[in-house]
């Protein structure tokens, strides 16, 4: 059986790190298991969903790589939709029901009085023909119920293991509502099965609507396809994400300036038994993916290990692969430069102020004047790759400074800061007119 998931997001917002776990843990295990991705925009609700949010998700899964292998949008299959509830309504298991939404809430007040179960008591089976009909002529229009078997409804979940919903215990699911849109549960479930879905993967949130999809695609007699609610983020304190998710867009974080595979490989590998390392690619990502990995307890998020992962990403980038990006900042001083600087990289556009460091305006920070004059006299001609050690060892000897007595002022009147590149690394970059002109207290 070759594999086929779905990501199925609602164009009514931008791509936060929840629903892009699930776009990528999706991805991943097609990748793994060489099966196809397909992307489902969820649009039925057209008062809600924008082109903006939709080209918005377009844009952020290519981004990070999350190559599409087909596409849909729902609000182009409603007649399939009509198709399939018109088949349920025929074999009986949708049903009209006319309750108003202040009706209902009385009678769940009144059940949970007795101390029943506020469950949806199935009133509108009991209506006649004429008290259809009667209540359309005060104006009503039906929502349409489904009518679930109410049994116990079990299946193998990939990341949970044994899974049970006794759809007993649930109100029969209102698939279409009095204006006749088609809610989330049935378009999904008539997609996943025209589009030969063989997992559906998604967070545990889900877990109490698949009760009501395994009837529903039993009822639609079609193969009722595996699978797996993944245990929902949290931050780093523990607490649930969820709340938080709107200001952790991906749109933002590619503004803020991360890497695509550091949220890949974190998103990729958080609440699972791999190391919280960067991977080399996204598809290698895939290729070491397994749902056993991954364990039931919540995936905790933390920032802190994001930024671990940029800068490991950084760190380990190839010129060839950063070249374009510094031609596009300008800011592309050749390969000595990139190793040089790479490795004090947070995000890519740090890279700016470490070319102003080589290429200056610096402006100097001398504390002892008589310092960096003994250290201009002793500045060898040639600064080559032992520039560094065989200068400070001649500034030692000149002015009996050692240890950060000795490297700090010397940073500060080459830098003009405190914190920054490897001095050795970065000081050949720099050139010999520029350390002399800012030894003397020149902006250069
Ligand atoms: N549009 C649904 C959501 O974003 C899809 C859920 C599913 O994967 O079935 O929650």
């Amino acid at each position: 059986m070759s594999v086929k998931v779905r990501f199925a997001p609602s164009p009514t917002g931008k791509l936060h790190v929840g629903n892009v776990r699930t776009a990528l843990v999706n991805w991943l295990f097609a990748k793994g298991q060489g099966g196809k991705f397909v992307l489902r925009i969820d649009d039925t609700d057209l008062a809600r969903s924008t082109p903006e949010f939709e080209q918005g998700i377009e844009d952020d899964l290519s981004w990070l790589g999350l190559v599409w292998d087909e596409r849909y949008n729902q609000s182009k299959r409603f007649d399939r939709y009509e198709e399939a509830s018109a088949r349920l309504k025929a074999a009986g298991r949708l049903y009209p029901c006319y309750e108003t939404g202040d009706e209902l809430d009385r009678r769940r007040k009144v059940q949970l009085a007795r101390g029943l179960p506020p469950i949806y008591d199935r009133a509108a089976l009991e209506l006649t023909e004429a008290d259809r009909a009667a209540l359309e002529a005060e104006g009503r229009k039906p929502h349409w119920r489904f009518k679930l078997e109410g049994k116990r409804v079990a299946w193998e979940d990939l990341s949970r293991g044994h899974a049970e919903v006794d759809t007993a215990s649930m109100s029969d699911p209102v698939l279409i509502r009095e204006d006749g849109l088609f809610l989330y549960t049935l378009p999904s479930v008539v997609d996943d099965i025209d589009m030969a879905i063989t997992h559906v993967i998604r967070g545990e949130d889900h877990v109490t609507n698949t009760g009501a999809q395994i009837e529903i695609f039993e009822a639609l007699g079609a193969t009722v396809p595996g699978f797996a609610h993944m245990p929902l983020l949290v931050g780093a304190d523990g607490q649930a994400l969820s709340k938080r998710l709107g200001s952790l867009s991906i749109a933002e974080m590619r503004d803020q300036g991360y890497e695509p595979i550091a949220i890949t490989s974190h998103l990729g590998r958080i609440g699972t038994s791999d190391p919280l390392e960067v991977a080399e690619s996204v598809e290698a990502l895939g290729n070491s993916f397994a749902f056993s990995k991954m364990g039931r307890s919540p995936a905790r998020y933390d920032t802190a290990d994001l930024d671990r992962l940029n800068a490991q990403a950084l760190h380990a980038m190839p010129y060839d692969t950063a070249k374009p990006r510094l031609d596009a900042l300008g800011v592309d001083l050749g390969e000595a430069f990139w190793t040089g600087v790479q490795g004090n990289l947070q995000t890519f556009g740090d890279v700016a102020e470490m070319a102003r460091i080589v290429q200056g305006p610096v402006v100097p920070v001398i504390e002892d004047a008589a310092f960096a004059g003994a250290a201009l006299a002793v500045l060898p001609q040639a600064i080559d790759a032992d520039a560094w050690s065989v200068w400070t060892t001649a500034v030692k000897e000149a002015t009996g400074a050692k240890g950060k007595a000795l490297f700090m002022p010397l940073r500060l009147i080459l830098t003009g800061q405190a914190h920054g590149p490897d001095m050795a690394t970065i000081v050949p970059l720099i050139g010999r007119d520029r350390i002399a002109s800012r030894l003397k207290g020149e902006t250069a």
